[in-house]
């Protein structure tokens, strides 16, 4: 491997021994990008690498709280302004007890390559707080968001940075988010948050993205095959807003949802969660509960479950985990490729160690996906929400889907192009990191040593 990339790697590894999923996605990126630096030796001279893997800015603050009890709490807020070359810092907020310096700045590092390759101009940043959501009741929720907006809004804004949901945030939060932003600031400027509610400014779509851009890049992978979606079986992870988006378009297009997955074990349905809309829409209800379990879906509609367990064992056509980072590890991978699954198409962010990444794209009949250009139609639907709030109109829904499918087949396009233009061959996961990367690197070339 090229010489430059190798110290750079083993400088954060010395450096972020206590940060492993950070350590982990900079291995993973840095080392696919190496046949692109052999041929930028002005990238050492600039020290691009390092600049790349060191965040513009971070901060935490503190998020004090009180429950309905009457006690108060204290949270840690987090927000990693990771990148902000090719346009505003844009990502989601992670409500999560899990949330860690190592989790944000790995989701932020993703997040700057990922915002790249959906071809809009927007930087990478993630946050959030290790605030567990969990049975809280949503007063407490509102309490929680607007304290911890009370301490982000000076570091934001439209042109500035522009947060989004994420796991733990959905339309409920981002609307107290902005409720408090605006309060605060005393402005309309809906464009600081995205995933926002329809009645002010909201994208139609925005809650579907995520999904329904993953499986428009399914179909790219698939048509590369010459094969279609059409009576395919799925078996994803989650249960969340991500899952739903998939179950959904899988159920108008013929294709066969039959696992979900929760912290307490995962569901296995037969017939296919996507084979009826009070199925899919349950999901939302599920996720409404707060009660964070998959088991409910098993109590309702009669199908097994199994408790502690995740649905890799399941054999499908396709695998879809939408969870959440490091789902599969290695033994996982090995069932998964024992099964004979010829499509792995990440979701989540990072859903795979890096080990069970590599053993997977080794196998001979198996193409694999990476979730960096899989779930990109999610933020890039919050790029084209906000389009509309600075054009101070609405798109219909035809025209954001339009939109969307357009962003996934090009994002398919550019990743195997890039991959190919390497001698990689038919390399989506080096595709996606080597055209991300570079749209990246030159606007940072361009704009001088910082
Ligand atoms: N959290 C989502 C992601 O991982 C969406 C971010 C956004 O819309 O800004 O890409």
């Amino acid at each position: 491997m090229n010489a430059y990339v190798s110290r750079v790697i083993e400088a954060v590894k010395a450096k972020y021994s206590h940060e492993p999923e950070f350590v982990q996605t900079v291995e993973e990126v840095l080392s696919s990008v190496a046949p692109m630096i052999d041929q930028h030796p002005e990238y050492e001279k600039a020290d691009l690498l390092t600049r790349m893997v060191e965040p513009e800015r971070m901060f935490t603050f503190r998020v004090v709280w009180t429950d309905d009890q009457g006690q108060t709490h204290t949270n840690t807020g987090y927000r990693c302004q990771f990148n902000g070359a090719i346009g505003p810092y844009k990502g989601g907020l992670r409500f999560q007890p899990n949330v860690n310096p190592s989790i944000i700045k790995f989701l932020g590092f993703e997040q700057t390559f990922k915002n790249s390759l959906t071809g809009l101009p927007m930087g990478g940043a993630k946050g959030g707080s290790d605030f567990d959501p969990t049975g809280r009741s949503d007063a407490e929720i509102m309490r929680f968001c607007q304290s911890f907006m009370t301490a982000l809004y000076r570091y934001i804004g439209p042109d500035v940075d522009v947060p989004a949901g994420d796991m733990g945030v959905g339309g409920r939060e981002i609307g107290y988010l902005f409720g408090q932003y605006r309060r605060l600031k005393g402005v309309w400027e809906n464009g600081v948050l995205t995933g926002k509610g329809l009645s002010y400014g909201g994208s139609l779509n925005r809650p579907e993205a995520t999904g329904y851009g993953a499986v428009y890049y399914l179909l790219e992978v698939l048509k590369h095959e010459g094969e279609t979606i059409d009576g395919k079986t799925i078996a994803i992870s989650g249960f969340g807003n991500v899952a739903w988006g998939i179950c959904k378009k899988a159920m108008q297009l013929g294709a066969k949802v039959v696992t979900l997955s929760g912290p307490d074990g995962y569901i296995y349905d037969p017939d296919g969660v996507s084979s009826s809309e009070e199925k899919v829409n349950y999901m939302l209800e599920m996720r409404n509960s707060g009660r964070n379990r998959v088991q409910d879906y098993a109590d309702k509609f009669g199908v097994q479950f199994y408790p502690g367990e995740k649905p890799w064992g399941v054999k499908a056509d396709i695998i879809m985990p939408a969870a959440m980072q490091n789902d599969v590890n290695m033994e996982q991978a090995k069932r998964i490729a024992a099964n004979g699954v010829k499509y792995y198409i990440e979701v989540a962010n990072m859903p795979t160690t890096n080990d069970a990444l590599y053993f997977l794209m080794e196998q001979p009949n198996m193409i694999v996906a990476p979730s960096k250009a899989v779930n990109a139609g999610g933020v890039g639907v919050s790029g084209l929400e906000m389009s509309q709030n600075s054009e101070r109109l609405v798109w219909t829904a035809e025209e954001v889907d339009e939109q969307l499918h357009k962003m996934m087949i090009n994002i398919h396009k550019v990743s195997a192009e890039a991959a190919e233009a390497y001698g990689l061959g038919y390399n989506l996961v080096a595709g996606a990191n080597l055209a991300g990367f570079q749209k990246v690197a030159t606007a940072m070339m361009e704009q001088g040593t910082f």
